[in-house]
């Protein structure tokens, strides 16, 4: 059975068309950069297709490698989609060069009464295109997405079609037996009509975890200085205390306040002052390492959990934060005041988070009331 080809491109664009408007909609919405590659996708698949639809009329002539073209252009839009979920930059030069390459490929073999001009050239990198997309789904972190597995999967079966189609294609040419049957156009239409709904359907669920991954992100952070803001602090810093206890090790609480700090913003104004709250947080982040937790507090108040870190490695935290502030303060200018730290460790006191950070809020006042500027140890629980 060959199935009618003009039928099933007209139901292929008449699908893509519904499926680009739905998608635009949600893409407003969410502004989603892989919702909107997949917008750009199918606009690619839908001109494409009714470039196709020329194929037999004097059009032809640059219909059918237009067609190619957009084709080619739709597979690289989601392999760009697929990158951007991993917040890979878009690949503009193998984009540029598989849609160049192609229309070279496809005027060059009389495309006037040659539907297969450059044939071999477009199925090439439509299987490229798709295959790519399909790896960067899978490599895709699995925390990420839930439905991402499924549609590397897709993409995936759907570059082996096309990668059977080149085989075919070049054993026995566009017109011998098992490529009109199998992997002819009228085939390779139905496969991607399924793959289209199979796709956007994942895809709905796949631009709501990027939303969410996005906002919670957002959400978990203080925005002047990028660091965890206080609730996200507490309950990381909760969880991370209750499995160090599980496994006896020590952790540290660093509890740090700027001095003086409203006569910066006084003297300098509020922005000097953001400059400030940005470089000290900047400080503390170069000073420790990546599994330790650093949150804003407050205004001008920072906290750190230095899990494995004894009260005296706490305490030398302190002082490279110091050095690392002294640094920007030379090379930026930046009106930077002096830091009090009260520092406290589950070696000697409580284990619980409450109680360490009441216990290094008493050695950060007791910092203060002792002049300002130094480390003050809590003292151990009576
Ligand atoms: P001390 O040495 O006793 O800690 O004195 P201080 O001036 O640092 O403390 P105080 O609590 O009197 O003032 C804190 C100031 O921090 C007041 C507030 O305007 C400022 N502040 C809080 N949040 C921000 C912020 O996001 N940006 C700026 N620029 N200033 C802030
Ligand atoms: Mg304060
Ligand atoms: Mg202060």
């Amino acid at each position: 059975m060959v199935l009618d080809i003009t039928t099933l491109r007209v139901a292929l664009g008449v699908v893509a068309l519904t499926l680009l408007l739905l998608f635009y909609a949600s893409f407003r919405r969410t502004r989603s950069s892989y919702n909107g590659w997949w917008c750009i996708a199918l606009l690619f698949f839908l001109a494409g297709n009714l470039a196709f639809l020329l194929n037999g009329t004097p059009y032809q002539v640059w219909a059918n490698p237009s067609g190619n073209v957009l084709l080619v252009g739709g597979a690289f839009s989601v392999w760009t989609g697929a990158r951007s979920l991993r917040m890979l930059p878009p690949p503009r030069w193998q984009f540029a060069a598989a849609c160049g390459v192609t229309a070279i490929a496809s005027v060059l073999e009389s495309p006037g009464h040659n539907t297969w001009s450059g044939g071999l050239v477009y199925l090439g990198f439509m299987t490229v295109g798709i295959a790519l997309a399909s790896r960067d789904l899978w490599l895709l972190d699995s925390s990420y997405s839930h439905v991402h597995k499924s549609m590397a999967l897709a993409a995936g079966f759907l570059a082996a079609y096309y990668f059977c189609r080149l085989s075919v294609y070049l054993v026995e040419g566009p017109s011998g037996p098992n490529f009109r049957l199998y992997f002819g156009p009228s085939m390779a239409s139905l496969v991607t009509l399924i793959l289209l709904v199979a796709v956007s359907f994942s895809m709905t669920a796949l631009s709501n975890d990027q939303l969410i991954n996005r906002l919670s992100e957002r959400a978990a952070r203080d925005n002047l200085t990028g660091l965890l803001n206080r609730g996200t602090f507490m309950e990381l810093a909760t969880k991370e205390l209750e499995r160090l206890h599980t496994t006896n090790s020590v952790a540290s609480l660093i509890l740090a306040d700027l001095d003086h700090f409203k006569a910066i913003n006084d003297e300098y104004g509020h922005a000097a002052g953001d400059t400030a709250l940005q470089a000290f947080a900047a400080a503390c982040t170069e000073s420790v390492r990546s599994t330790d937790l650093v949150g804003r507090y407050g205004g001008e108040e920072f906290i750190l959990l230095l899990p494995g870190a004894s009260q005296e490695r706490a305490e030398s935290i302190a002082a490279d934060i110091n050095r690392s502030l002294a640094a920007a303060k030379s090379i930026d200018d930046i009106h930077v005041p002096t830091v009090s730290y009260g520092v406290t460790s589950t070696e000697f006191d409580a284990v619980d988070l409450t109680a360490m950070i009441a216990a290094a809020d008493a050695a950060l006042y007791e910092a203060k009331s002792l002049g300002r500027n130094r480390v003050v140890r809590a003292s151990p629980l009576a």
